[in-house]
């Protein structure tokens, strides 16, 4: 594998820029990698296990002549960040961000990035619940799929590049525009995210009343729930504060289609909750076609290990 960014700066040092790391020293991607975090426990944790190639105290400092820059902090941190490392960007770098929601990082970064920076949104659409300078692997990538949403303007040569960075890391590559993205996200990651949340907030409300049944004998089900609303609170709370109208629109259609389950369960009609549940058990077969899931019967778990 050949270095494709001589110099790379991660700013924000969690799962996401964690992996990055990983993948890109596994593959001799970048020639070196340096990295910064808001606190010093995580910057002493990554200097620690040696996560990076040099470990630097403040953004502006980490950005100092790097080809790549990656915003990996949370959505709601991205304006803040952009408009300390503005100034200090090298021309010709491309600033790039690893952010779930894409609409609000365009908002809140785009007004910081001098002319002659090339800023280039990206996605992976890869995570675990696990969050922190110790919790990313050089193939939480693989396989899966890295949406790119270039801006008005992007260059071309600048967004091959970057999605040279992405494939090499494992990746499959496929470019969308922002609100298409938000849309796509709050169906697939956001709104799923926020029903798991509910349904163990339930649950742990349940708990009172039955004594930790619901701990002691949770199923497959409650389980696999508990993983996903086991996911990082900053992180999540920013994605609803900033995909807000997407989110809104597919919880109005979840709430529309669970009434009318609702009611099939109340006037005994099996037929229609028979009918659901065939066509949604086509999808989960198309999600294991497609590559993006094993049909083991424990899927997930091997995850929570990591
Ligand atoms: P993470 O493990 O929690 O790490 C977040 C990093 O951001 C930490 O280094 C943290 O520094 C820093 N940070 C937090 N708040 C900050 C602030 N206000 N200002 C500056 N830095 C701040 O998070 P992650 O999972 O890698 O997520 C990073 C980004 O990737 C997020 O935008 C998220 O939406 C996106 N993403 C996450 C996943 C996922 O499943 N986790 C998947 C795809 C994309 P300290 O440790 O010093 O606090």
């Amino acid at each position: 594998m050949s270095r494709i960014y001589d110099r790379v700066a991660l700013i924000g040092l969690g799962l996401i820029a964690g992996s990055m790391a990983h993948a890109m020293r596994k593959g001799g991607l970048a020639g070196e990698i340096v990295g910064t975090a808001r606190s010093p426990e995580t910057r002493a944790v990554a200097a620690e296990i040696g996560l990076v190639d040099r470990v630097v105290a403040t953004a502006a400092e980490a950005v100092q002549d790097a080809d790549l820059v990656v915003l990996a902090v949370p959505v709601g941190a991205m304006g803040a960040v952009a408009a300390e490392i503005g100034p200090h960007l090298k021309p010709g770098a491309t600033l790039t961000d690893v952010g779930s929601v894409k609409r609000a990082v365009i908002d809140a970064v785009a007004p910081h990035v001098p002319r002659g920076v090339h800023f280039i949104p990206a996605h992976p659409l890869a995570g675990t619940e696990h969050s922190g300078p110790r919790a990313g692997f050089a193939e939480l990538f693989r396989n899966r799929w890295c949406l790119i949403v270039p801006t008005d303007g992007s260059d071309p040569a600048a967004v091959a590049k970057l999605r040279a960075l992405w494939e090499a890391m494992g990746s499959h590559v496929d470019e969308m525009d922002a609100d298409h993205h938000d849309l796509v996200l709050a169906v697939t990651s956001h709104a799923p995210h926020l029903i798991a949340y509910t349904m163990v907030g339930v649950a742990d409300d349940m708990k009172r009343v039955t004594d930790s049944e619901v701990i002691k004998y949770s199923a497959a089900g409650f389980r696999d729930f508990t993983r996903i609303a086991a996911s990082d609170p900053t992180m999540w709370r920013d994605v609803f504060l900033t995909n807000k109208d997407a989110t809104l629109e597919i919880l109005g259609r979840f709430t529309e289609e669970l009434f009318a389950l609702q009611r099939a369960i109340r006037t005994g009609d099996g037929q229609l909750l028979h009918d659901y549940f065939t066509r949604t058990r086509a999808i989960r077969r198309g999600i294991i076609e497609a590559g993006q899931d094993t049909a083991a019967p424990d899927f997930g778990r091997g995850a929570v290990s990591r």
